[in-house]
């Protein structure tokens, strides 16, 4: 009997799998709570054995023991760094995309998928306003988009210098102060250089800051690419896009927009007007499984000029030289990846089952929920909010508090199972943060953990 063979074996896993997959759609999901590594050892123990445990007792140590040692990011107050909200649409079909054995690498393997992840990608394209001949693919996080965007506008940079024997001294990068961390690092990857431009008293990055970190640029040092974040990790600020794109045009910089967490607010007619500027982008992400209701890992990267991504990102072999003949649209060209699952379809799924309005209302929920939050702190006289919010994230500060009296808080939230928020810092001193995905989250799921703070 192969482990291949399908089996009346087969069936009966298939029903507890399904039962299992059906239970965590329809409930109400616990937060839970993180588990050490020893304590798990002791309740699960060697789970890999030579002749195998059987479908049902697997399935039983992972419903028993694993999965409640992993936290539920859709619970509605789970309010911690960003946290996911898949529809059950999205969810649903990646149970799909599991049992198609598709590989969407190339159009050649992945036709159908392709074409509907591109699809997906459109709606985002042109929410951003890019040109008809925008185009990329699904990546497995903003850290993967950033760091194949980057590697991109580099390449552009050193084929116009006529080659990689004309580099200058060192390759360098503008970004803000208050970049994604994924920035820095895609910068050491490369072993390029990230010129950090202040933020003004808005804490945006303007264009005037990134024109002086050009022009301040140490001897030797060439500029590449300027990032703009739309908007930040910590306070969800939306750089000025519009000013940051006419300097980076001004100098022949790339321009790229980091949105992983915050371009969803394209979808938002309340806010549409912040990502003004971002139709100049070279490249663009915006992560769908952050605050677009898509399960992990799907990242959108876009190029405003596929052809540029391509040249930087295909990969040569002798046994892909049929491929690369072809000349069709490869997923693989477009980032630092080969062999790739249709993530993207999940995503698509859910967007074609329930229209772009419904997304869009989803996103102006979030929105609304933050605002009704951000009134109540400011009426609390013991709570200080940081920044009005711009898009779904509430920083503030509970009046006198130490970082000691905040993470035990913290710590005791999630003991009760009634919420997730850690501490965070902001300018330099400790303050909590919620960040807002979820459209089941309410005002009174606020209220219950303000509350506490009282
Ligand atoms: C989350 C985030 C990233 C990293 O995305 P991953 O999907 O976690 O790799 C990059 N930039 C910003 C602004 C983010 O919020």
């Amino acid at each position: 009997m192969g482990m291949h063979e399908y089996s009346e074996a087969t069936d009966e896993l298939a029903q507890s799998v399904f039962e299992y997959a059906l239970d965590r759609i329809r409930m109400e999901p616990p937060i839970d709570t993180p588990v050490a590594a020893d304590r798990l050892g002791e309740a699960v123990g060697m789970t890999i054995t030579e002749e195998g445990l059987g479908g049902a007792a697997a399935l039983a140590i992972f419903a028993d023991h694993l999965a409640p040692a992993c936290l539920s990011v859709d619970h509605p107050r789970y309010f911690a760094w960003v946290p996911c909200a898949p529809t059950d649409a999205a969810v649903l079909f990646d149970l799909v995309v599991g049992a198609s054995a598709m590989s969407a690498t190339w159009w050649f393997d992945g036709a159908g998928a392709i074409y509907a992840e591109n699809q997906a990608l459109r709606w985002i394209a042109d929410l951003a306003g890019m040109p008809e001949t925008a185009g990329g693919c699904f990546v497995s996080g903003g850290t993967m988009g950033n760091l194949s965007a980057l590697v991109a506008a580099r390449d552009k940079a050193v084929r116009r210098r006529g080659g990689t024997h004309k580099r200058p001294g060192r390759w360098a990068v503008v970004a803000s102060e208050d970049a994604h961390s994924s920035v820095s690092s895609a910068a050491r990857v490369m072993d390029v250089d990230v010129l950090l431009a202040p933020t003004g008293p808005d804490r945006r990055l303007r264009g005037d800051a990134v024109a002086e970190a050009v022009a301040t640029r140490p001897e030797g040092t060439e500029v590449f690419a300027v990032v703009a974040t739309s908007g930040t990790t910590n306070l969800g600020v939306v750089d000025a896009l519009d000013e940051v794109a006419s300097v980076a045009a001004a100098n022949s910089l790339w321009f790229h927009v980091d949105g992983a967490y915050g371009a969803a607010g394209l979808a938002a007619g309340s806010i549409r007007h912040l990502f003004n500027g971002i139709e100049h982008c070279d490249s663009l992400i915006v992560d769908p499984h952050k605050w677009l209701f898509a399960p992990y890992d799907c990242a959108a990267l876009l190029y405003r000029d596929p052809d540029d991504a391509r040249r930087a990102h295909t990969q040569e072999a002798g046994y892909l030289e049929s491929i690369n003949e072809r000349g069709e649209w490869n997923p693989s060209d477009y980032a630092h990846h080969l062999s790739r699952r249709p993530r993207g379809l999940p995503f698509w799924f859910s967007l074609t089952v329930h229209g772009t309005r419904s997304y869009s209302e989803a996103v102006e929920q979030t929105l609304a929920v933050t605002r009704a939050g951000a009134a109540l702190i400011e009426a609390a006289p013991h709570l200080d909010l940081i920044m009005e919010p711009t898009l779904s994230i509430l920083a503030f500060r509970r009046t006198g508090w130490t970082l000691e009296q905040y993470a035990s808080w913290s710590d005791s939230l999630l003991t009760e199972g009634s919420a997730l928020v850690v501490p965070t810092s902001v300018d330099g001193a400790p303050a909590l943060r919620f960040c807002m995905v979820n459209p089941r989250t309410t005002v009174e799921d606020l209220e219950v953990v303000l509350d506490t703070l009282a």
